[in-house]
């Protein structure tokens, strides 16, 4: 661990503080005249640097800049921008450990759900390496005249891609959704959240030193002042964040008539049918529902169950909760670490109280822990959850579940589709046919068929993305890098012209042409 000088884990009476060079190192090349923010570490409440922020101004220049690094860059074949991918892949893997500290630091997440952050990029960089290129490629078509006419479908990149990214996956949603506008040939200008900065900062040096032309991706810091400015200037926006401050993006980039995918909340829910083994389902659960604290845009926060597993299921999760390790120490012995600050703590709070005020019971969990760190809140499970609650419908964004029993499948499918949200749904069952059926009938752009969310997460040459209030657009996947481009249509005509075909007019020529059409449907041309 570099950059921090002091640490609890170690030293009880310590505070985890970055050294104020290798601070001033990150920022050096970020375009930041504006007031400075400090922020802090969720681990222990304390102080973990004092970072510039860029204003309006800033922005505008990053934007030149990169518009500027984005020329040559898309000149640049794609098979080199790719490797470039490969490099960063390996690279993300070697210094794992510092972007490992950093992430933990900033969110205070466990460090195993950091680790699944930095496979992530990996996953990612190797995918879009691998399969990117030939996604990119030139595509002939058959033309409006077969042999006379040539078509032709290119991928053209947008120019500068603007990303702003929320706090919860700092390492992640900063840079995997830049990764594919990159290799498609744009530039990138980033807004890390606050508090997902430094690690924003880590991966900019990485890109950097795998060999990313320096000003290719601007990192332009702050908060909803300098998102919304990249906002308005990047020629595509790619937003991850609540559905309020989406539906605001949306129409910000709908005024300038830009692009923009928006990858939004959830009220995710698993099912876990009667024949679910339950020894894969309660670990499962335990996974969907409690990664990252349940700040996390895909976990679960509904847990249906059919009666006729529920009391076991129950007893058994009950008793799993019980046994998992909290701690907000950068270490790998730990199953949930805290939340990421105070507004975050009291808006779990919030619902959990309301809830329990309007009669839901506290069937594990429920309690506050400052012994472990000050904003860690006990994995909680609920029941008697009805509508006249907050959590019933809002998404809580924390560690708590909300556990309904239903008589079969279609009041499963149901209740999963009884929400504003689309986002993720997972359902456990030995019969993966049943799976399949229940997740077509299941509004959610993913759907994970005994996994929780990070097998649909992972399989990244599938699309991911959000129905109904969830979201626009996807990422992963095709969709997830053709989206940086703009599709454009060259077509070279021969030897005569479309409309005025050598000795053909009026009626003649209409002849022809239903002729030629009738022909072409006949020989089964597409
Ligand atoms: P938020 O919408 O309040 O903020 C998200 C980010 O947007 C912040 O960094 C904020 O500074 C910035 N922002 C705020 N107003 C803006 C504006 N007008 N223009 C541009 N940027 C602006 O959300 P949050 O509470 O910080 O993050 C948690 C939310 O994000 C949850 O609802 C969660 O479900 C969602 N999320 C979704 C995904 C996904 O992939 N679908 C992933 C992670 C988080």
């Amino acid at each position: 661990m570099a950059d921090v000088i002091a640490d609890p884990e170690t030293d009880p009476h310590a505070t985890y503080v970055l050294d104020p060079a290798s601070v001033r190192a990150l920022t050096s090349r970020v375009l930041a005249s504006g007031e400075p923010m400090t922020t802090r570490t969720p681990m222990t409440g304390a102080p973990l640097a004092t970072l510039p922020t860029s204003t309006p101004a800033d922005v505008a220049v990053a934007l030149d800049r990169a518009r500027a690094a984005q020329r040559a860059w898309a000149a640049r074949p794609v098979a080199e921008r790719a490797r470039l991918l490969l490099a960063l892949h390996d690279l993300v893997l070697d210094r794992r450990s510092e972007l490992l500290d950093i992430v933990q630091l900033e969110s205070g997440k466990t460090r195993a759900q950091a680790f699944e952050e930095v496979a992530d990029v990996a996953v990612v960089c190797r995918h879009y390496a691998r399969r990117g290129p030939a996604l990119l490629a030139d595509r002939r078509h058959l033309g409006a005249l077969p042999l006379l006419t040539r078509s032709t479908e290119h991928h053209r990149p947008k120019g500068v891609v603007g990303v702003v990214s929320p706090w919860n996956y700092p390492l992640t949603l900063s840079v995997t959704d830049a990764l594919p506008a990159l290799l498609a040939g744009n530039a990138v200008l980033l807004r890390p959240d606050p508090q997902g900065t430094l690690t924003a900062l880590h991966a900019l040096a990485l890109l950097v030193e795998a060999g990313f032309p320096e000003d290719l991706v601007q990192v332009v810091l702050g908060g909803a002042e300098t998102g919304a400015a990249v906002v308005e200037r990047a020629d595509y926006v790619c937003f991850t964040g609540s559905t309020a401050t989406g539906r605001s993006v949306a129409a910000s980039a709908g005024r300038r008539l830009v692009g923009a995918s928006l990858e939004l909340g959830g009220k995710n829910a698993v099912y876990v049918a009667d024949d679910a083994d339950l020894r894969r389902a309660v670990p499962g659960v335990l996974h969907a529902c409690f990664s990252s604290a349940g700040q996390l845009c895909v976990s679960a926060e509904r847990l249906i169950v059919h009666e006729r597993v529920a009391d076991e299921l129950l007893a058994r999760l009950v008793d799993a909760m019980g046994r998992m390790r909290l701690s907000t120490g950068l270490h790998w012995d730990a199953d949930m670490g805290s939340l990421v600050g105070p507004a975050q703590l009291a808006r779990v709070l919030a619902h959990l109280e309301d809830a329990v005020a309007k009669g839901a019971s506290v069937l594990a969990g429920g309690r506050a822990r400052p012994d472990i760190g000050p904003y860690v809140l006990e994995p909680t499970l609920l029941t008697g959850v009805t509508s006249a609650m907050a959590c019933r419908d809002e998404e809580t964004f924390g560690p708590l579940v909300a556990l309904y029993r239903v008589q079969d499948d279609d009041a499963a499918v149901a209740l999963a589709n009884d929400t504003e949200y689309g986002l993720n749904a997972s359902v456990w069952t030995r019969d993966v046919r049943r799976g399949r059926r229940f997740a077509a009938r299941v509004q959610a752009g993913t759907v994970n068929v005994n996994e929780g969310y990070a097998a649909a997460w992972g399989s990244v040459g599938s699309p991911m993305g959000g129905m109904k209030a969830s979201g626009l657009g996807r990422r992963h996947g095709r969709e997830g890098l053709l989206k940086y481009t703009e599709s454009q249509n060259v077509t070279v005509q021969r030897l005569v012209n479309i409309a005025d075909l050598p000795g053909l007019r009026g009626a003649g020529y209409a002849r022809a042409l239903t002729g030629a059409l009738r022909a072409m449907r006949a020989v089964g041309l597409p």
